[in-house]
């Protein structure tokens, strides 16, 4: 099933304590900019929206997983590259 985006909001929060957050309840999600650095800063600010978003699509009542099920899932999908 293809995830209807419309309910799902990402945006930048520099005040956030952690790279990235989703919030199931509103199916808003926020990335904090400033705690990502180093030589791979964009690639891993990516990742970070990207992650931040599969939790959205993940988000299905259906699918019945918990958090860490969950981020295991979200593990695999962003290594898929990496083997294709
Ligand atoms: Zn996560």
């Amino acid at each position: 099933m293809i995830p209807n985006f419309s309910n799902f909001s990402q945006d930048f929060d520099f005040g956030l304590d952690s790279k990235g957050v989703y919030y199931a309840e509103t199916g808003r999600s926020f990335v904090n900019p400033i705690l990502h650095d180093g030589k791979a800063y964009l690639e891993d600010l990516i990742d970070s929206c990207t992650h931040e978003t599969l939790h959205y699509c993940l988000d299905d009542e259906d699918l019945r997983l918990d958090e860490k099920h969950e981020e295991w899932i979200i593990e695999i999908l962003s290594k898929i590259n990496e083997y294709l």
